[in-house]
């Protein structure tokens, strides 16, 4: 079995830990003893409790945060949070800054614009493309808010340090880097992520949010778009999707203590990153599409000398069990997602191939 399993580099829904998915399957007809499968139990039983919690006191553990933070599992995806954000903590009159890297904080921006919110678009960096992450960028003073995506997955760039807001809030989408590397989680209001990318599979995203954003949420809102719903009933209002919420503490559970936090998975990460890169520029048949400064280390977006021949490589690397390097639909190109679960020996087999190819039609 494990043989026939691919070098996938696919953005989302992406590769889980090896490890993670036969622990799935070893426990997938009997969970934890109790005769049913994950897929079978209660969302109100014990055994479910303690899956939740676990996966909670995990996030919490992982990120650092402390007891002003609570983490929520919602539905929607991270494309649900772009219309709840605004829906939640911007009310009318008051204004919030959002940053404009491409694709994702684009539909972020649009969404709170349909409410008829009132937001400012700061900084952006359309102009070339959205090849860069703007620098000192300029916060209003009475922002409510300032959101910002801080890994963009279809263009490869990636906020290295995050901006000083001068103590507003930040809000991030976080869906293609979250785990990925430490950071001080201070200066953020609320952290969003789609689990697909990085930490488990589709169905699920993960909200964290802090007590004073909390109580900024309208009383007259619809019960499954407030987020007092949910950070009042342990995300449980309603039934949650238990089997996403599952893998996620699998792989939370992986990251502790088989990889041993984020500052060693943060290492790898940037050790994998650096060898694609240091591929890209140490020749000019491969060529790296965000600047240097903005380079992203999950998402790898690169260029071949024309279109053909990124046809061709895409093609010959399927044939030889490279997954999911055709980059968006929306960008063409070349991307390799290279989050969490993707290993070192998975990066070094794709520079072997990559080189092999450069060598054939270079
Ligand atoms: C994939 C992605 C989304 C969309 O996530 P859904 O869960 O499909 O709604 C949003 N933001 C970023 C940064 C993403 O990578």
């Amino acid at each position: 079995m494990k043989e026939n399993r691919i070098y996938n580099f696919n953005a989302g829904p992406a590769a889980l830990p090896l490890s993670v998915l036969e622990e799935v399957k070893e426990s997938f007809l009997n969970f934890a003893g109790s005769g049913m499968s994950i897929t079978e139990i209660s969302h109100r039983s014990k055994l479910f409790d303690e899956v939740i919690n676990d996966a909670v006191l995990r996030t919490k553990r992982l990120l650092k945060l402390d007891d002003r933070y609570q983490v929520l599992f919602l539905q929607g995806g991270a494309s649900l949070q772009f219309t709840m954000i605004p829906m939640n903590l911007l009310p009318d009159g008051k204004t919030a800054d959002y940053v404009d890297t491409g694709t994702w904080s684009s539909k972020a921006i649009k969404e709170a614009q349909i409410l008829g919110k009132n937001i400012k678009v700061v900084a952006s960096s359309k102009d070339k493309n959205y090849s860069y992450i703007p620098g000192n960028v300029k916060f209003n003073s009475d922002a409510v808010y300032v959101h910002i995506t801080s890994n963009n997955t279809i263009k490869g760039t990636q906020w290295a340090s995050f901006p000083d807001t001068k103590g507003i809030p930040l809000v991030a989408d976080m869906s293609s880097d979250i785990m990925s590397r430490t950071f001080d989680p201070k200066p953020f209001g609320l952290i969003y992520a789609g689990a697909q990318k990085n930490i488990g599979p589709a169905g699920v995203c993960m909200v964290i949010i802090r007590e004073d954003l909390l109580k900024m949420v309208p009383e007259n809102l619809p019960s499954m778009l407030k987020y007092t719903t949910f950070s009042s009933s342990n995300s449980l209002y309603n039934t949650p999707p238990c089997f996403s919420i599952y893998v996620i503490q699998l792989v939370l559970k992986w990251l502790e203590e088989t990889i041993g936090g984020l500052d060693k998975i943060e290492e790898i990460n940037k050790e994998k990153a650096r060898l694609l890169y240091e591929t890209f520029d140490s020749g000019n048949f491969y060529k790296g599409t965000a600047e240097k400064g903005s380079r992203s280390l999950m998402n790898v977006t690169f260029r071949l000398p024309n279109e053909e021949l990124e046809g061709k490589f895409i093609q010959e690397a399927t044939k030889n069990g490279f997954g999911g390097l055709k980059g968006h639909r929306s960008v063409g190109g070349c991307r390799a997602s290279i989050y969490n679960a993707t290993t070192i020996d998975a990066i070094r087999a794709l520079i072997g191939f990559m080189k092999e190819f450069e060598k054939k039609n270079g």
